[in-house]
């Protein structure tokens, strides 16, 4: 038996209060939204499964139904008002984005809610929608009930009286369902209905087929007003979506299982297909961010996203400092041309990585990082320069911008000026006879001279070099690195020397 904490809320809305009902923690949130005229309690067992599998769950009485306050103005009753209603609740538990999902007029208020805010919508999980191949059965069911309400109120309130004198604890959980849901009031059972019937019933197939976020979409087959075309259609005109026949409308309420397993690995699916990305941005620095999906083989940005790539990109802004990154554009494929070649690619990822260790603090303005690792990438893929003069150039210029200049024609300590023998990296950089202390390098004149033109990019005394001269050279820009970095890359020693 798997235990999951359950715990009854309340948001206001607009001045009216909504009931929800949240089930377990954590930052996986799905939203479950019940049936017309049903209770949220409708999604009890689902939303323990969820919950049991990892999820953070919330079950939201809509206005008009459950225990949330029932006004009888059908103006306050539309699919959009609902959607709204959603996104408050969201805001109010503090959850950047949930999976939204819901049974009949439940699913389709998951489809406005994703068209009104689609940055929230993580994915869809829509069981029996109502859309255009149901809309005349929807008229001739919920009409008469509209006009009973309306005209003859008592049969209304007889039955609900009638229904008050039933003890629930002798129904089993699903009779108590359909007991709460015909348990209405004339007034706002009639206000739901009126404002719903002469509202938008979906968002239109135009509109739909723009939402981009993955979706599960339940239907049954033989049931009229929830006919499995609409959820079959739905299934097609969403990008990202999967289409799940149900053996019928009851197979979720009293055999859940499948169905429930297919729901939570659904979830799952999403929680393991976000990643977050470490960006270096001209403006603002370090930024974390997520990418939704990207780790999907369908992901429309996944490609966009790995490491090297110059990219473009919008994001946006998250509750808890976490942006999610909604566009992004390739400006360069560095990435493409960096992984085909081995010693581009160890010397690239050291510079990334020491970027990122340079701009320690997010969202820290670094313009000059940024260019500076721009300018390197590109003169690494444009073949011109070797990768290591390349890496080598970088990594000094990238410490002297972050503080930690080296010195090499001038003594470190002292400031003469002149060709000194000693290197010690903890002592920034070169040291007079005078200066010297025990542990120094005394690296070769060519080598000083080499180490001086990558720290000022002169390219044509850069490439003079010899070999012996690069890895001389490389070893102390490496250890100058390492100790202002004070902790080693990680990346370094699969640079092949
Ligand atoms: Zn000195």
């Amino acid at each position: 038996m798997v235990l999951v904490s359950e715990r009854v809320g309340q948001v206001f809305v607009g001045g009216w209060r909504l009931e929800l009902t949240e089930y377990g923690s954590g930052e996986r949130w799905v939203v479950l939204l019940h049936g017309q005229l049903m209770p949220r309690r409708m999604h009890e067992p689902l939303a323990r499964a969820l919950a049991a599998a990892g999820n953070h769950v919330v079950t939201l009485d809509l206005l008009g139904h459950g225990r949330s306050d029932r006004p009888d103005d059908p103006l306050l009753y539309s699919m959009t008002a609902f959607a709204e209603q959603v996104v408050a609740v969201l805001d109010d538990l503090g959850a950047e984005q949930a999976v939204v999902g819901g049974t009949s007029l439940g699913a389709n208020v998951a489809l406005e809610t994703a068209v009104l805010a689609p940055e929230r919508v993580r994915a869809l999980l829509v069981e029996m929608p109502v859309l255009d191949n149901a809309l005349d059965a929807c008229l001739v069911a919920f009409s008469p009930l509209m006009f009973a309400a309306r005209y003859a109120p008592l049969s209304v309130d007889l039955v609900r009286r009638a229904i008050g004198l039933v003890p629930r604890r002798l129904v089993p959980f699903w009779g108590g369902i359909v007991l709460d849901t015909l348990s209405q009031r004339p007034g706002p059972m009639a206000a739901t209905m009126h404002g719903l019937l002469f509202g938008r019933i979906a968002p239109p197939a135009h509109v739909r087929e723009t939402l981009e976020m993955p979706a599960l979409v339940v239907g049954h087959p033989h049931d009229p007003i929830h006919p499995a075309a609409d959820a079959a259609m739905l299934a097609e005109e969403l990008p990202g979506s999967r289409f799940v026949a149900s053996r019928s409308i009851l197979e979720w309420r009293f055999a859940p299982e499948r169905l429930d397993t297919v729901a939570a690995e659904f979830c799952d699916e999403l929680a393991e297909a976000d990643r977050i990305i470490t960006l270096l941005t001209r403006r603002h620095g370090v930024v974390r961010a997520v990418g939704r999906g990207v780790r999907r083989t369908s992901s429309k940005f996944g490609s966009r996203l790995e490491p090297f790539t110059h990219v473009d990109l919008q994001l946006a802004e998250g509750r808890k400092g976490l942006d999610t990154i909604t566009q992004a554009v390739t400006l360069e494929p560095y990435g493409a041309r960096i992984t085909a070649d081995y010693d581009c690619y160890t010397n690239a990822s050291v510079m990334l990585e020491t970027a990122e260790r340079l701009v320690a603090e997010e969202r820290e303005p670094s313009v000059q990082q940024y260019l500076l690792l721009v300018g390197a990438l590109r003169a690494m893929t444009d073949g011109t320069r070797g990768a290591g003069d390349v890496r080598d150039s970088f990594l000094l210029r990238s410490l002297a911008v972050a503080g930690y200049a080296p010195s090499f024609a001038a003594c470190a300590r002292c400031g003469v000026v002149g060709a000194h023998r000693a290197f010690h990296p903890a002592h920034g950089g070169m040291l007079c006879a005078d200066c010297k202390i025990p542990g120094s390098a005394s690296p070769a004149d060519a080598t000083v001279t080499h180490l001086g033109a990558l720290l000022a990019g002169e390219w044509d005394v850069v490439g003079q070099a010899d070999d012996r001269t690069r890895r001389e050279a490389a070893t102390l820009v490496s250890a100058y690195l390492s100790w202002h970095l004070e902790r080693a890359l990680r990346s370094m020693p699969l640079v092949p020397r």
